[in-house]
């Protein structure tokens, strides 16, 4: 089964605004035309009809291209355009043929696909939506939306047919799509599914659209892992807070806000993981604010810089250095409250605790000691 692409592309896509051509423009690094054609680079009888006096914007929009393209002049109108690329294909007729926009670059094999497989049920094949919002005219009693489809591209053909309707066409009549030609010609069409994604490129926001649905509006992520250290001094006190979790007995840490030595060195770790610097900066120990305050507000805050960023915390490795309290009996409930706080599962939650066998201010039981390991999927900054 021989089967050609036509990719129309010869329109001056006024509606757009500016001088350059729609199909020259950007999509991303890309422009919409390249995009367009990297969707059909397993089709190798490909011809695009476009604008002779564009050929200076096709290349240049093209450059990245691997291959060499077959450039047909295109005629004052779409039919005219059509008909010149089909003219061009029947020197050595295809099977089918398939026309499609070049302003739809979000076309997918899938739609492709299903075009070429209703061609054999079928002399012309679209691709067509439902419509879903009442459709209304004011000089009619109504319009049976249930009717009613939205049409695509590719239109696929047989292509002796198609070619034959289009060389019975007289001069100067045409049609804003092929298959309009199809019906008039009285050949059997039958609609495929079509693609709400697999949009015309018509007005300046459809742009921003279209790098959406490719995916192109997405950064590169990269995995970042950021670490913290924090003190605080063991006191006596009826309970203390460590890893959001409060220990009641006889023990307290000593500090400006609940002293939790777990969330202060985790926040550090997520700040530093975004490179924002430490939580002194973002909490001052000398603001009257953040005396006694919860430490889960500060690890909150961490996060919600993380999210404006766009980088999205996955892992926590914390681990506890002290002699007292005993961490061992709260590590579950730590776990637990962690995930809370941070939307982790379990499984990317790790809470650690070791000792110092004695020795230095931990060893000592001075103090609490904790170290925190924060990794972080992160946006690349251009
Ligand atoms: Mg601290």
């Amino acid at each position: 089964m021989k089967i050609a692409i036509i990719i129309v592309a010869a329109g001056r896509g006024a509606r757009v605004g500016g001088d350059l051509p729609k199909q020259y423009r950007k999509l991303g690094q890309k422009s919409v035309i390249s995009v367009c054609l990297s969707k059909f680079e397993a089709f190798d009888d490909l011809i695009i009809v476009i604008n002779p006096s564009d050929r200076t914007f096709f290349d240049e929009a093209t450059k990245d291209r691997a291959r060499t393209y077959r450039i047909i002049a295109g005629g004052q109108t779409r039919t005219e355009s059509v008909r010149a690329g089909l003219t061009a294909l029947a020197a050595s007729p295809p099977d089918y043929v398939l026309i499609h926009d070049g302003a739809r670059p979000c076309i997918s094999n899938t739609v492709i696909n299903d075009v070429i497989a209703g061609l054999s049920k079928a002399k012309a094949a679209v691709p067509a939506l439902p419509i879903v919002d009442a459709v209304k005219t004011l000089d009619a009693q109504g319009v049976d939306r249930d009717k009613l489809r939205r049409v695509q591209t590719p239109q696929g053909f047989h292509f002796t047919d198609i070619f034959a309707a289009y060389e019975a066409l007289p001069a100067g009549e045409s049609f804003v799509d092929d298959i309009e030609m199809a019906r008039r010609a009285g050949l059997s069409i039958i609609f495929t599914k079509g693609d709400p994604d697999n949009i015309k490129v018509t007005y300046a926001k459809d742009f921003e659209l279209a790098e959406h649905i490719l995916g192109m509006d997405k950064k590169d992520m990269i995995s970042v892992t950021g670490q913290g250290f924090d003190v605080h001094r063991l006191i006596e006190a009826p309970h203390m807070w460590l890893c959001g979790v409060k220990i009641e007995g006889t023990l307290g840490l000593l500090g400006h806000s609940d002293a939790d030595v777990g969330l202060h060195s985790l926040t550090d770790a997520i700040l530093g993981a975004l490179a924002l610097g430490d939580i002194g900066d973002h909490f001052p120990p000398s603001d009257e604010r953040w005396s006694g305050a919860s430490s889960d507000l500060f690890l909150k805050h961490a996060l919600s810089l993380a999210a404006e960023r766009g980088a999205k915390l996955v892992h926590i490795d914390i681990t506890l250095i002290c002699e007292r309290p005993k961490v061992k009996p709260h590590r579950e409930a730590m776990r637990a409250r962690l995930s809370e706080l941070t939307g982790l599962p379990l499984s990317h939650i790790s809470v650690k605790a070791t000792t110092t066998e004695g020795l230095g201010f931990t060893g000592r039981a001075e103090g609490v000691a904790c170290q925190a390991c924060a990794s972080l999927r992160v946006p690349v900054e251009p």
